[in-house]
């Protein structure tokens, strides 16, 4: 899953204000994939909900959290830098500052001593520990005043529905951080998107490491299309999309809700990592190029314009420059909308950093991601033209810079010029009168 978000999220929360009177605010700063985001949403949710408010400044707040990422090397290293810039302001013993997400891991010995100004360390989804610490802080029972953890409504919602990952790809921190595949109940998750719809929230991304796995843990016999089913049935409800599966667990049966079912965008992502046997072999990736490209063809044969995207690592250990070249030609090949990515960096604990040498120079590696890069902003450009005058459903869910913006179902990115003064949450044809490698731009119709 992509770490590329670096955000604050104390925008959009809305304090309870007349429940307590204590005045407190909290500071929320994450970084890291779309489960941290929702995380830290749900996060903030409980502190708003024992009426703490919401601030930009770490300076002003009595609670402090961050949210951590390490699936790279330099998000850890951001982490460890916004860290130490908050010991000065353990300057008060009331202040209470938490760190959470993938830093943490089962055993904080360590954590605990680099960083003795912390008080609360909790792992993903672990909420209870600060709850219960700011509970205790303003003197009230948590249990009796926290309902269910919601996102702040938006047009748009993230629902993780798995967590953890049971696959251990070589170069992955994952299941160490975030432990093995955990699915939530259907039922729990329908109850969720029901009230989030209720609340105004028009689309819902699913959120796992292997998202398509999800089920295959649970007792019941499910699998992410029954949860498709079932969500689809939702009323107020636009648009479904899930995120980040793994080609091993695309089964037809998904692949048939993604093509039947109505509110079930036609957007896939769908990690290859690398355009190479013997490398897909060392990352413990469980396909082959191949099976992934069969895998495609399904999918794009049932599928009416579906768009594809994906994840791909160069310059992993031992990856010569033919194999290199591999990665270039399935991509030319696939043809992705978009793909992310990212030069391969070691990350203590996992497989190849035990087993496998990081040989790649880091300037070869730089040279091979520009290189990819210039290869898919082509490819990027001669599908998005293929928009160019066609009208399409665009679901606005914010204004930058002047415009409104908003996603088609395909998961483009769409600029609008509209004089309306509140489009966001509502769903317009817009005819595209421009196109570019990343986004596109229209007129309402
Ligand atoms: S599938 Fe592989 S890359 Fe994805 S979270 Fe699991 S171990 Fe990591």
């Amino acid at each position: 899953m992509k770490s590329k978000l670096d955000i604050n999220l104390t925008r959009g929360l809305k304090p309870i204000t007349n429940t307590f009177s204590h005045g407190m605010k909290f500071h929320l700063w994450t970084i890291g994939c779309q489960m941290n985001i929702a995380d830290s949403e749900r996060m903030g949710s409980a502190l708003t909900q024992l009426g703490l408010s919401p601030t930009n400044s770490a300076e002003e707040a009595d609670v402090i959290v961050l949210n951590s990422c390490v699936v790279r090397q330099s998000a850890e290293d951001k982490v460890t830098g916004q860290l130490t810039s908050m010991k000065p302001l353990k300057n008060s013993s009331a202040r209470i500052i938490a760190l959470m997400g993938c830093m943490v891991g089962p055993d904080t010995k360590l954590l605990k001593k680099k960083f003795p100004y912390v008080d609360v360390f909790m792992r993903p989804q672990e909420y209870d520990p600060l709850i219960e610490l700011v509970g205790e802080r303003i003197g009230i029972d948590p249990a009796g005043c926290i309902g269910q953890l919601l996102p702040a409504i938006d047009t748009t919602a993230y629902i993780p529905i798995i967590h953890g990952c049971d696959l251990f790809c070589s170069f992955c921190i994952i299941p160490y951080r975030r432990g093995r595949q955990v699915s939530k109940e259907i039922d729990e998750i329908a109850h969720e998107a029901q009230m989030l719809s209720q609340r105004g929230v028009k689309e819902i991304t699913l959120l796992g490491q292997t998202v398509d796995a999800y089920g295959h843990d649970l007792e019941k016999q499910v699998d992410l299309s029954d949860l498709l089913y079932k969500l689809d049935g939702i009323d107020g409800l636009e648009r479904i999309r899930f995120l980040t599966s793994h080609p091993q667990f695309m089964s037809e049966r998904i692949i048939d809700a993604v093509a039947t079912l109505p509110k079930v965008c036609e957007n896939i992502n769908l990690p290859i990592q690398a355009g190479d046997d013997n490398i897909l072999k060392s990352m413990r990736r469980t396909y082959s190029i191949d099976e992934y490209r069969n895998l495609i063809d399904r999918i794009r044969s049932k599928i009416n314009h579906v768009s594809i995207t994906t994840d791909i690592i160069v310059g992993f250990c031992g990856e010569t420059k033919e194999q290199f070249q591999n990665t270039l030609k399935i991509v030319e090949e696939i043809q992705f909308d978009k793909v992310h990515i990212a030069a391969y960096s070691t990350r203590e604990g996992t497989i190849a950093f035990r087993k496998q040498v990081d040989d790649v120079p880091l300037s070869e590696k730089k040279l091979r991601v520009k290189e990819l890069e210039t290869l898919q902003q082509e490819i990027s450009t001669r599908i998005n033209s293929k928009y160019l005058d066609s009208t399409e459903k665009v679901l606005i869910d914010g204004h930058e810079r002047g415009k409104w913006k908003g996603r088609t179902r395909t998961d483009k990115l769409v600029f609008v010029d509209s004089d309306e003064s509140d489009l966001n949450g509502k769903t317009k044809n817009v005819k595209i009168t421009d196109t570019g490698p990343w986004s596109l731009k229209g007129i309402i119709i």
